[in-house]
């Protein structure tokens, strides 16, 4: 069971998805933001570098947290019921929402900015170490979450292509801001997609994400369904920001008309956090009002978590905890193993000293 590419020790990983341009830039097409990026700049999602030229991944093999529990909680209702999955993340997501409930993982900025200095002291894991420990756990599958996958796809890309070959199921909890390369790239690997549907008002998209727009995320999800992947919508209702029942409706029908009235769509509860702290929980019954009304416009299987809102790994176990190994050599400090940039090992320090912005 190998990947060509995966390293024993932590280093940077190239892009997968980069176009290098004139004078050094690199674009990045893993998600929607396409960024362009010269030396020593960082993307939107902190977790892609230049370095002279080469666009770089900062997290490939890191992780945030990991748990084990039943496919049902990711949300995911008609992909192996009743089987147990192990949820993983890593730092980085290329959305800044009001009312994250991850930051830390999330956004990731301190862990993030901690690996570029070769100062991090998260777990490091090599894609065939993982997936022997979701299967030393009994899990049948491997869900990328808590983070954005879109941002980590070096690593989801490696991990699924083992889990396929040992008869794991992998599962993608994504906002759907993502280009459609990186779409076909994990269409072969990837069974699940469980993609959020936050709204179909473009102000809202605009305002967690300046370059995004209703149209894209949702081309994005079609796009998926149409490769084959497992497609389930989630929907966050947050009172006063994207309760309004026509709206809701038309989620609804724009379901039943791309992805099928058999087509999952699961309704969770939003619970206070951090910019929307003063925004109080989702009634149940806007919740409710919103299930009858899909119901009615035909879509089949809606489901309603009155007592469960975002994928958190609040209440999780310690990452060394699922690993074999003891704390301290899980957390030992993470510096590029990589020796292209000479004696030093730690290539990061040396390309901040000559770099103007990160
Ligand atoms: S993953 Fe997205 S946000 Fe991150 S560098 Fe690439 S295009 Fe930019
Ligand atoms: S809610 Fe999801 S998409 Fe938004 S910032 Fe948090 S992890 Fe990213």
């Amino acid at each position: 069971m190998t990947t060509a590419s995966a390293p024993t020790n932590y280093q940077l990983m190239e892009t997968r998805l980069q176009e290098k341009l004139d004078d050094g830039t690199t674009r990045c097409n893993l998600c929607l933001w396409r960024c362009k990026l010269k030396h020593g700049q960082r993307g939107f999602c902190q977790a892609h570098v230049n370095r002279y030229g080469t666009l770089y991944n900062l997290s490939y093999g890191i992780l945030s947290a990991i748990d084990v529990g039943r496919i049902e909680d990711k949300p995911v209702r008609h992909y192996k019921p009743g089987s147990r999955v192990m949820s993983v993340g890593s730092y980085g997501c290329n959305f800044r929402c009001g009312g994250c409930h991850n930051l830390e993982i999330s956004w990731g900025v301190t862990a993030l900015d901690e690996l570029a200095r070769g100062q991090s002291t998260a777990a490091y894991v090599t894609p065939q170490q993982l997936v022997e420990t979701a299967q030393r756990h009994g899990a049948e599958g491997i869900a990328f979450t808590y983070s954005e996958p879109a941002v980590w796809l070096e690593y989801v890309l490696d991990v699924s292509q083992l889990a396929k070959q040992v008869g794991l199921y992998t599962v993608y909890v994504s906002n759907s801001f993502v280009t459609d390369e990186a779409l076909e790239l994990m269409a072969p690997l990837v069974d699940v997609l469980c993609s959020d549907v936050k709204s179909l008002d473009d102000k809202f998209y605009h305002d967690i994400c300046p370059t995004s727009s209703v149209k894209q995320v949702l081309g994005s999800i079609e796009k998926a369904h149409q490769l084959g992947i497992h497609v389930e919508t989630r929907t966050n209702i947050i009172p006063g920001r994207n309760d309004n029942p026509a709206m809701l409706k038309e989620i609804a029908c724009w379901i039943r008309d791309h992805l099928g009235a058999d087509s999952p769509w699961h309704i969770t509860r939003f619970f206070p956090a951090y910019k929307l702290s003063h925004v109080p929980e989702t009634p149940a019954e806007i919740m409710w009002q919103t299930h009858d009304v899909a119901s009615a416009v035909g879509l089949r299987n809606v489901y309603v978590y009155d007592d469960k809102g975002c994928d958190c790994a609040e209440s999780n176990s310690p990452v060394s905890a699922y690993l074999n190994g003891n704390p301290e050599s899980v957390h030992t400090v993470k510096k590029c193993a990589a020796s292209c940039c000479g004696d030093e090992g730690i290539v990061l320090k040396k390309y901040e000293e000559s770099s103007d912005s990160v």
